[in-house]
């Protein structure tokens, strides 16, 4: 059975990929960091499969034992300070896990195993964040990169010392570059799930009002199901190469939110809606929307999921939740 390393795996996109190989025949690893990781028995609970490995980005020694111990084919590497708006308050802790973190995880890969045989394929996340204030549109591969966030700078580190381990040391090295994707999993404090979420809670007569940040910012919305599959198919090719997966389709937060009400029966979403400046970040990516036509040719990868279907999906799974909790008999 091949085998797969996972860091992130209490993430949204290490639970996706992670039932993914899975399915694929795969034997899983995945990585947690800390003591009593509360995160860490969720995923125990949800995928008894996966078997899980000590370790941390922070920690090159901590990373080469636990690839000494799954011994993997493949090495997606999800783990990350990945909130936005986090990142301007702990910079520096975003810089090392997110950007050195991918250094280190290199650096492990050639000590145990990565460029004698070439038999380790790695994964690096990388990120639509990377173009920030973007130097074209719609953006792909080839477009450059001008971060605004540190969580974008690290990631623009990750992926550069990604492509040149590759070109320096002959790795199977690849970089997916992801536009935002989403799903019931998303965490809380993406705009997403947060307005998905209210919109559940506000019809459920749980909550009464909604405060958000800008409405004006546009993305690139997908559902991190479909984004999964293209991560595993870059490590099928016969070559290493980095590619950018995203709907090709970009809305407003505003219509997010409109779209969410409307999917509970909610009209006057504005009467439920303030906007509170604490929500702004110092500086922001206005629009983003991805090119993946190189993923689409050589990968056969398309998504399957769109945004009103997404979106669907979440308000949908957050009824459900939300009443769940309450006690609340859905009609
Ligand atoms: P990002 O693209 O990785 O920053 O993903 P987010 O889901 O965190 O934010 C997407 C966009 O929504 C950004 O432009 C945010 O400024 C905007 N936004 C507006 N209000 C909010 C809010 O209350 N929470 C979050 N997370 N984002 C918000």
């Amino acid at each position: 059975m091949p085998s797969a390393f996972i860091t992130g795996i209490t993430g949204q996109d290490g639970r996706h990929l992670a039932e993914f190989l899975h399915g694929q025949g795969y034997d899983v690893f995945g990585m947690v960091k800390g003591q009593n990781n509360p995160k860490a028995a969720q995923v125990v609970d949800e995928m008894p499969f996966v078997e899980l490995v000590p370790g941390d980005l922070a920690d090159l020694p901590s990373l080469v034992a636990a690839l000494e111990q799954a011994q993997p084919d493949e090495v997606y590497n999800l783990g990350a300070i990945s909130f936005v708006a986090l990142s301007f308050s702990q910079a520096e802790l975003t810089a090392n896990t997110t950007g050195l973190g991918v250094l280190r995880m290199l650096e492990a890969i050639r000590m145990v195993g990565g460029t004698q045989n070439n038999r380790i394929r790695f994964y690096q996340a990388s990120s639509s964040e990377m173009f920030g204030k973007v130097r074209e549109t719609p953006q792909t591969e080839m477009t450059p990169f001008h971060p605004r966030s540190p969580y974008g700078a690290a990631k623009v580190f990750g992926h550069d010392i990604t492509v040149n381990y590759r070109e320096s040391y002959g790795l199977f090295a690849c970089s997916g570059i992801l536009f935002n994707h989403e799903g019931p999993r998303r965490g809380i404090e993406f705009v997403t799930r947060k307005v998905t979420n209210a919109a559940a809670r506000i019809k459920l007569g749980l909550q009464n009002e909604l405060v958000m940040g800008t409405l004006d910012t546009k993305r690139d919305w997908g559902y991190a199901g479909d984004y999964v599959r293209a991560m595993w198919l870059m490590l099928q090719q016969d070559e290493p190469d980095d590619y950018v997966i995203a709907t090709g389709e970009t809305h407003s937060v505003e219509e997010l939110v409109e779209l969410s009400f409307a999917q509970v029966g909610i009209d006057n979403w504005r009467d439920h809606v303030r906007q509170d400046p604490k929500f702004y970040r110092p500086a922001e990516v206005d629009l983003l929307i991805g090119d993946a036509t190189k993923a689409r040719e050589k990968l056969g990868w398309i998504p399957e999921v769109d945004f009103e279907t997404l979106v669907k999906m979440m308000v949908d799974n957050d009824l459900q939740l939300e009443a769940a909790k309450a006690g609340i008999t859905l009609s």
